[in-house]
């Protein structure tokens, strides 16, 4: 194995261009062609990690193998490439600075004055090197959050550019991913904007070597000739990215693009095989010609954003594609679903998934819209919240205990049929403090989620604080929901399943956090397949 090569891939005009599609796509191009890849995502705010961010912030909170929580950037980088990430794939200025204020505390600068440059700079280049250094990977991509020339993406910009001197010019990629708008009162494609951006990157020392332009339309050779010329890189090294149905055909543009080709030719990378894009692209085909389609009703309380449901929206995408199945995601409110209403609202819906959450806003409209699947016999997948709704809808409605309740949502009911682990109970800092990442699970025999894996024994990531109190286990299990899934070191319930319904799975960790393009999630799949006959049936029941 020769040294380990190092991408870095910045943005500039806008945010939400796309810089983690491209990165993952590059990432999996790379892949293909028997290299051994990581991207990692350098984030410029100053909290430690996500986990204590509003999903309403940033999106999705995502969970590693390792139990880091982390951008969710981190899920597209896993989705593609199917490989695990970990704490390291993904650091923020909050981390930086906390280790090096640390190193500080503890007098490893031995008196020095701690600076931006050398000290934060530094620990940005270990950490990213920190990935090489393991000896496992031909190439580590970095992305760097936000765009360039905000001031917080400064002591970044610096220490990538530090490294390149360091390493080589052959062991070291910079790519800049710009947009090119389209004025529809012209008719034309703007070049401009990524000039100036590429202008900052120049003043920061940074020349780029392959630009990716983001655009709505395709760009001419004369676009492409003038941005290369402006920008000091070459023709070849003007790539387009233009819009496209589905985030899954950007590798199928990139390698058309010859993206691969550019950063195998430029980093001197040898490459041990052809690409195989064949069943990448049948899954993109699958996904761009369904056979048919299903409406699934996602209950949550961060529905605005659908950022915030990133995984859970791809794993539905991914099952779909199995069976040539469009699933069509409608968001609703939880807060919208009050009393009896949920018939008129979710009655359309094929299927229902109550999200993950926390807090006590919108939980009655969840725990009304778990017992409306329940009882319509409407296929169900609750996630980790999701799970916690059916619990307490199931302990009110079914076992009459009234005033159910998780202690998160109320510390005094009478019936708390979820309550704090009791580990949890002595912890009062927020941050990275939940029982996190993967747990074993036994599965029992002849359940359907047992069906569903074809095994009896499974690892799923976890973010959660409360649990089933197995106290009421024997009631619920003697009443039909029955405990499918259990940590076998804490004897915690993992998975919960109706017995006389088509499908209804509650489970308490994340199936959403591993599900990729080339294997979907198994309880998606069998999700989405219980979906899709509730569908036919559905159908009958209106046109007889
Ligand atoms: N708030 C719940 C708990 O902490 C559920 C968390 C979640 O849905 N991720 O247990």
């Amino acid at each position: 194995m020769g040294p380990t090569k190092y991408i870095f891939i910045t943005g500039g005009v806008t945010s939400s261009l796309g810089k983690g599609i491209v990165s993952s796509s590059l990432a999996m191009l790379l892949q293909e062609r028997g290299l051994s890849v990581t991207i990692q995502k350098l984030d410029p705010y100053i909290n430690v990690d996500p986990g204590t961010l509003n999903p309403y912030e940033h999106g999705e909170c995502y969970v590693t193998e390792d139990g880091a929580e982390t951008d969710l950037d981190l899920g597209h980088y896993e989705r593609f490439l199917g490989i695990a990430t970990s704490q390291a794939n993904n650091v923020t200025t909050g981390r930086i600075y906390q280790s090096v204020i640390n190193k500080e505390r503890r007098g490893d600068y031995l008196g020095k004055t701690v600076q931006v440059i050398p000290h934060i700079t530094d620990e940005i280049k270990r950490r990213i090197m920190l990935l090489g250094k393991s000896r496992k990977y031909d190439v580590v991509l970095t992305e760097i959050g936000g765009t360039v020339g905000d001031i917080e993406s400064l002591p970044y910009i610096e220490a990538v550019r530090q490294l390149k001197f360091e390493l080589g010019p052959t062991n070291t990629l910079f790519i800049h991913l710009t947009l090119v708008p389209y004025l529809s009162a012209t008719g034309e494609l703007k070049t401009k904007p990524t000039q100036h951006s590429v202008k900052v990157l120049l003043e920061n020392g940074i020349q780029p070597d392959i630009l990716v332009l983001r655009a709505e339309k395709n760009l001419n050779r004369d676009i492409r000739k003038k941005v290369a010329l402006f920008c000091n890189v070459e023709y070849e090294a003007v790539v387009e990215s233009v819009d496209v149905s589905t985030i899954y055909e950007v590798p199928l543009l990139m390698q058309k693009e010859k993206l691969d080709e550019l950063a195998i030719r430029k980093l001197a990378l040898t490459v041990t095989r052809k690409p195989d894009l064949g069943p990448w692209t049948e899954v993109v085909n699958r996904l761009k010609n369904p056979e048919k389609t299903i409406q699934v009703g996602l209950i949550g309380k961060y529905v605005e954003l659908p950022d915030s449901y990133k995984s859970i929206m791809e794993s539905l995408s991914h099952a779909g594609a199995t069976y040539k199945c469009k699933v069509k995601v409608n968001c609703f409110h939880s807060e919208d679903i009050t009393g009896d209403n949920a018939s008129g609202i979710l009655g359309e819906q094929h299927g229902i998934i109550v999200a993950p959450g926390f807090g006590d806003r919108g939980i009655e409209g969840k725990i009304l819209a778990t017992g409306y699947a329940r009882k319509e016999n409407v296929p169900f997948l609750g996630i980790c919240l999701g799970l916690q709704c059916a619990v307490v809808e199931f302990a009110r409605n079914v076992l009459g205990y009234a005033k159910a309740h998780s202690t998160e949502m109320n510390r005094m009911t009478p019936y708390p049929v979820i309550d704090l682990m009791e580990d949890q109970k002595s912890v009062t800092e927020k941050g990275g403090t939940m029982r996190l990442g993967a747990y074993p699970c036994n599965i029992r025999e002849g359940t359907k989620v047992h069906e569903a894996y074809g095994k009896n024994f499974i690892r799923e990531r976890h973010r959660h604080r409360y649990e089933f109190n197995n106290y009421y286990l024997k009631d619920f299990e003697k009443n039909g929901f029955i405990a499918s899934g259990i940590n076998p070191e804490g004897n915690l319930v993992e998975i919960m399943e109706m017995k006389d319904h088509p499908w209804f799975v509650g489970v308490q960790f994340h199936p959403e956090y591993s599900s990729t393009v080339m294997k979907p999630h198994p309880l998606f799949i069998d999700f989405v397949k219980a979906s899709m006959d509730a569908s036919v049936v559905k159908k009958d029941h209106y046109y007889g």
